[in-house]
């Protein structure tokens, strides 16, 4: 039998090495991935946030099949129809104006930090710098880089000159005295995720509106792992009420594929220019057909509306987890973005990840000893039912053990 693992550690840098689990997958069928010896696991991960139907959705894989035999690539030399679509759908139901498109999420960021510089140079020359949160996280790019602010986050590059003020979530002194420094915009996740799955209340949200709007700062929500519904709904700054900016999206909104970008409102949408930015592969005509699929899937079948249902199951299901388990400390997130955090250190939370493996789900963590969970939106209560059994059993066990 081939030793995929074995080949993997020959022939890929072992940049993932510490995060990657012993298994080959074969395929994926909705809730679940094979590997390829057969075994079947529930996927609570979703290839990081990316697979919001769950794997090979019927409505995805049409998508890919009419938009894979008419073309893959044509440039932005022409009119891209798919893209137009789903930039219109997306302008619609977020700000109102118009879209970029990048190929990742990192990308997202630096056409962010490119739309900020021309604000700067456009309308706003007397300010300089952006206010980020503290263990945010924006990508590895080298501009993003800089406005992630994780010391797990290998930082020691030679990064660009963005300058950034750093505040603690939450803390509204700290963030009035950022905004004293008269920064050009305040850039934020709604719920911190690889940070280790901290929610922002509302009423923070509309605090920071309201505040960096009084101070003429923009507002900037990295929607790229909350967004295109894993909160309960479409974006999560839309649970606050509040009116960002400009909005980033990535992870789920390519339907499986590489898709990322910024949407900003009316009044910031001319500021980029012909020529002021631009990417050979985005958009991709396929992954803004898929974009166009998940949509219709979250929206016109309604399943957005559905999982929102499901999200409340899935949390008092935590709640009862949380009461047969003492050594849960705290369970944490919106919708479907959990964090557990245990008493257990890195060692037995990393074995407590390949017990489940040996059950069948696949989990992730982040921050060494934070159990996170990001499933799809189709998940059931079924599943919800084994899965919450499986940690409750494993959770117990791993306590006997002293
Ligand atoms: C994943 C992520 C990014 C980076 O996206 P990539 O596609 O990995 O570059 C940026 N911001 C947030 C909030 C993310 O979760």
């Amino acid at each position: 039998m081939t030793d995929w693992k074995q080949l993997d550690e020959t022939y890929l840098m072992p940049t993932y090495a510490h995060i990657k689990l012993p298994i080959a997958i074969d395929k994926g069928e909705g809730n679940y991935l094979y590997d390829v010896d057969g075994k079947k696991y529930l996927d609570l991960f979703t290839g990081l946030a990316v697979n919001i139907l769950g794997h090979s959705h019927p409505k995805i894989v049409a998508a890919l099949k009419d938009q894979g035999e008419r073309f893959l690539h044509i440039s932005n030399v022409y009119l891209n129809v798919p893209a137009i679509r789903l930039a219109r759908r997306l302008s619609a139901l977020t700000l109102k104006g118009k879209v970029f498109f990048a190929n990742s999420g990192a990308e997202a960021t630096e056409a962010a930090i490119k739309l900020l510089h021309k604000y700067r140079k456009k309308v706003a020359p007397d300010r300089r710098g952006v206010i980020v949160l503290k263990n945010g996280f924006h990508g590895r790019t080298l501009g993003a880089l800089k406005l992630t602010r994780q010391p797990g986050v290998y930082q020691d590059f030679p990064v660009a000159a963005v300058d950034v003020l750093e505040v603690e979530p939450g803390n509204l002194e700290e963030l009035d005295a950022a905004l004293a420094e008269r920064p050009l915009a305040v850039l934020l996740e709604p719920v911190l995720g690889s940070g280790g799955v901290i929610p922002l209340s509302d009423d923070y949200l509309r605090e920071v509106e309201k505040r960096a709007r009084a101070a003429g700062a923009l507002v900037c929500i990295d929607e790229i792992q909350t967004g295109m519904g894993r909160t309960g709904k479409l974006f999560a700054y839309q649970h606050a009420g509040i009116e960002p900016d400009v909005i980033l999206f990535a992870k789920g909104i390519g339907g499986g594929l590489p898709l990322g970008g910024i949407v900003a409102r009316p009044e910031w949408s001319d500021l980029f220019g012909p020529g002021d930015h631009g990417t050979t592969f985005a958009p991709s005509p396929v992954a803004c057909a898929l974009g166009n699929a998940v949509l219709d899937v979250l929206l016109e079948d309604g399943l957005l509306d559905e999982a929102a249902e499901t999200m409340k199951y899935f949390w008092e299901k935590l709640r009862q987890l949380k009461a047969d388990c003492p050594a849960i400390g705290e369970i944490r997130g919106r919708g479907y973005m959990v964090g557990i955090t245990t008493s257990f250190d890195a060692d037995r939370v990393r074995r407590l990840r390949l017990d489940l493996l040996r059950d069948g789900f696949l989990i992730d963590v982040t921050q060494k000893t934070i159990i996170r969970l990001l499933p799809p939106l189709t998940l059931g209560k079924a599943d919800i039912d084994r899965f919450i059994e499986a940690l409750s059993a494993r959770l117990n066990q791993m306590s006997k053990e002293g």
